[in-house]
């Protein structure tokens, strides 16, 4: 009897703690929202059941219950979507420290089949303290192409345009969410043929699927542009881009995601030391994220063509989608996004056009349709800064909150 008497006021009370934290919904009220194309002034914006319900001005009705938080001085964005990472092991923590920046979204650019069905179980399930996760799996490279110098597990290989569909098929029965092929251009390595790559990128538009190409040289990524592909992961690096790239680049509508912490990694010039000396960015790195920040960067000199041809790119109104290629060394899951945008912007790019290209940009392009947009029927993915980033882009570090599918998550200090 006692038994009983106490479980119905166990379950009074916890009925009442529900009430107390009202119906699963909260309002961000006055702030400043860039919805992810436009932005506009003392906005409300109402999240029930992880959802995006309401979007309205200060006048807004909400009921009585409902949370509200302040959003005075600040602006609210949808949760920022990297384009260009390799999601490393644990699984877990790889994605939690991209959320942990305000990164709801990853697009994982080359994997193996292992990690591939981790990230899949995960994206299933989709749980609230770690970044959502799309793959392209394991991408096409020839025998002894990139990335195999690199190590790692053996993956499949391809040597023949005649095994193009089999090898597109095998991905997409491991998961594989796109297809990706190495086209480098450099040299050094054994590469696909242009017969190869426009084979791999025929095989995947057959099955649907997005065809994305990694590139070094210009020339490498005009042969991919040229094969049709949908976009380039990498913009192109070396010491001279020509003149008309861009256009060349955006009159076919190809997009380019142009990882430019990575070039600026790989060519001298690293951003990573910086980065890790943000004081609003330092406290939530972990210690192998410092480390990976601070390695020196291994060649120099070579990266005149990335910052020509993004120029070039920005110029043409061209499809750029923000990626930085983490955890290439110099760069950090979720914290390097926000120096990538920062370098869009220095190279002349419009603040709102660099938060589209983490947002509604990559989101239209990967057929994220559930995301990337601040409107009713969207997942509640929101971080929430201080200031004004569509002026003064540095204010994207200012995290005061994120949520993921409306819950919201705790950043830790790395210290704690
Ligand atoms: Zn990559």
């Amino acid at each position: 009897m006692k038994a009983v008497a106490g479980l119905i006021t166990f379950l009074f009370l916890s009925q009442l703690s529900a009430f107390a934290q009202g119906p699963r919904g909260f309002a961000i009220r006055d702030v400043r929202l860039f919805d992810g194309v436009q932005t506009s002034e003392h906005r409300t914006v109402l999240v029930e059941n992880g959802k995006i319900v309401r979007v309205g001005n200060n006048s807004m009705r909400l009921e009585a219950a409902t949370a509200t938080i302040k959003g005075t001085g600040m602006t609210l964005l949808p949760g920022l979507i990297d384009s260009h990472v390799h999601v490393g092991t644990p699984v877990r923590d790889a994605l939690r420290d991209a959320l942990t920046f305000g990164v709801t979204t990853e697009l994982d650019m080359f994997t193996n089949a292992d990690r591939l069905k981790e990230m899949k179980a995960i994206a299933a399930e989709d749980p609230p303290d770690v970044a959502d996760v799309r793959s392209a799996g394991i991408g096409a490279t020839v025998p002894g192409g990139h990335p195999t110098e690199m190590g790692g597990p053996q993956i499949p290989t391809i040597s023949e345009p005649g095994e193009a569909q089999a090898f597109v098929d095998a991905r997409i029965a491991e998961g594989s969410d796109y297809i990706k092929i190495i086209h480098d251009g450099r040299g050094g390595l054994p590469d696909t043929s242009v017969e190869l790559m426009k084979a791999l990128i025929d095989a995947a538009h057959k099955r649907s699927k997005l065809a994305v190409v990694h590139v070094s040289s210009e020339k490498a990524a005009r042969e991919a542009v040229t094969a049709g592909a949908d976009g380039l992961v990498h913009v192109v690096s070396g010491n001279e881009a020509s003149s008309d790239f861009g256009h060349f680049v955006a009159r076919r509508r190809v997009f380019v995601v142009p990882t430019m912490v990575t070039i600026y990694w790989a060519c001298g010039k690293s951003t990573g030391p910086e980065v890790a000396k943000d004081p609003q960015i330092e406290p939530f790195l972990s210690g192998q994220q410092k480390k990976a920040l601070a390695t020196p960067s291994s060649e120099s000199g070579c990266s005149v063509a990335s910052d020509q041809a993004l120029q070039e790119l920005i110029g043409e109104s061209a499809t750029i989608l923000a990626g930085t290629d983490a955890p290439v060394p110099g760069t950090a899951y979720g914290a390097s996004l926000h120096e990538e945008l920062g370098l869009y912007v220095h190279l002349g790019m419009a603040s709102e056009q660099a938060l589209a290209a983490a947002t509604s940009v990559p989101a239209r392009v990967f057929g994220l349709k559930d995301r990337g947009v601040i409107k009713p029927g969207m997942r509640a993915d929101l971080l929430l800064v201080q200031g004004d980033p569509t002026t003064e882009i540095q204010a994207t570090r200012n995290i005061v909150a994120i949520w993921k599918r409306g819950v919201r998550f705790e950043r830790k200090r790395a210290a704690e």
